[in-house]
């Protein structure tokens, strides 16, 4: 059994404040390829298509034969920790105040040597280890040697638990409760450890299945919150946004709506002011209370979660105007994320294909359950990645986006006949 991460101590308002620093953020534009597959989860490393040989670091031309025909690959990690050091000197100011810090160098299986950090229970070189990709303070891809045999997580070393969002001890909004799925992200956070979490309930005169239970759990606090109300958000913001350590914002208007099934407007309207303006009205509020409580390590503001959808990266005709508004939050998460990666906090976005619940009924299956999505984001928060695509139709729909986005849209054509 892995051991516990320990539940962070609240801030001591007496002693020094570390101020927010960054580990260095500057990468070529081809280095730029790792950081891509990290903030997926995936570990790719260029592969050379003439003769076969892996990079290491990431290069225009193969190391081998100056073909330029490099392609991401995913690697396994597998390999050897042939050295070692522990540094207890740094020019960077973010490690300088998180010295001594062990690093060492892997020959990986697939023939390079990569210089990674090293997670606490590796043993002393030599030994076997499997390499890790993760994503630093910074957003970049960082690699991290973890023992070869057991899956430890980055959670469980103190030192690299920064690079994860780990929900345990964490204080969490969730912004609608009233959902099934938002009622299952907040069970999964509970069992995941967190410290309290405050479930936003718009319209409450509406009573709706499984809230009630919910007030039950003993970190769960229902508050009023209205993400179409800039008032009732900022109201929230006021009273609970200085002490908010992750904001899941499950908040989701849907309608199968094509553009040629209904007169009107209106209801591509409420789809905009709730997936659209809601964030953003959410963000206006909070992102800046996040920011300034990012460096106050360990209790402090780390993750900002959006679910979005997977028809936000092409749109899904039958879904015509909830595309359209999922594609627009998207397009803001992107602006959220900019902003507060210079603190340090993430930026997390879910793509789930159809959910089994109300909105998605007529879909065929196969369909993600709440409860399956509500584990992905539990563990989206505990390793450290920025995008993810839950289940077996999301990631059938990024792969045939990444391999040709014209021909998915294509095929939704024809699918939407
Ligand atoms: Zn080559």
């Amino acid at each position: 059994m892995p051991r516990a991460a320990k539940i962070p101590i609240r801030k001591n308002p007496i002693l020094r404040t570390r101020q927010p620093t960054l580990p260095p953020a500057s990468r070529s534009r081809v280095a730029l390829g790792l950081t891509a597959a990290a903030a997926r989860g995936r570990f790719e490393l260029q592969v050379c298509r003439d003769c076969g040989a892996v990079q290491y670091p990431p290069r225009e031309v193969c190391r081998d034969c100056l073909s330029h025909r490099l392609a991401w690959r995913q690697q396994d990690g597998r390999g050897e920790l042939v050295t070692e050091t522990t540094l207890r000197s740094a020019q960077e100011l973010y490690f300088r105040e998180r010295l001594p810090w062990r690093v060492g160098i892997v020959r990986l299986n697939a023939g390079v040597n990569v210089i990674a950090h090293l997670h606490e229970r590796v043993g002393t070189a030599p030994c076997r280890v499997r390499v890790e990709v993760a994503l630093d303070r910074a957003g970049q891809a960082a690699l991290i040697a973890v023992p070869e045999q057991g899956r430890p997580h980055l959670s469980d070393d103190p030192r690299l638990r920064e690079m994860t969002c780990d929900p345990r001890g964490r204080k969490i909004l969730v912004t609608d409760g009233k959902s099934v799925v938002g009622q299952a992200i907040v069970r999964a956070l509970a069992a995941a450890g967190a410290e309290v979490i405050w479930i936003g309930e718009a319209e409450p005169w509406k009573k709706v299945a499984g809230l009630e239970a919910l007030r039950e759990l003993p970190p769960a606090t229902v508050v009023p919150l209205d993400v179409t109300d800039g008032k009732s958000v900022r109201e929230l913001a006021g009273e609970i946004g200085a002490k908010v350590d992750i904001l899941i914002n499950t908040a989701d208007h849907h309608s199968a709506f094509s553009i040629a099934s209904r007169r009107g407007v209106e209801t591509a309207q409420s789809e905009m002011d709730v997936n659209y303006l809601g964030l953003l009205r959410l963000a206006q509020e909070f992102a800046p209370l996040l920011k300034a409580r990012a460096a106050d390590e360990p209790a402090n503001a780390i993750a900002w979660v959006n679910l979005l959808s997977i028809f936000a990266l092409a749109n899904y005709p039958p879904h015509g105007t909830y595309s359209a508004s999922k594609a627009a939050a998207y397009s803001l998460s992107q602006a959220l994320r900019a902003e507060l990666r210079p603190a340090g906090v993430c930026v997390i976005n879910l793509f789930p294909g159809p959910v089994d619940d109300e909105w998605d009924q007529l879909e065929m299956p196969p369909k993600l359950s709440p409860v399956s999505l509500a584990s992905a984001v539990a563990e989206a928060l505990k390793g450290s990645v920025e995008d993810v695509y839950p289940g077996d139709v999301a990631q059938d729909w990024l792969a045939r986006h990444l391999d040709n986005p014209k021909a998915l849209e294509r095929e939704l054509e024809e699918g939407a006949r």
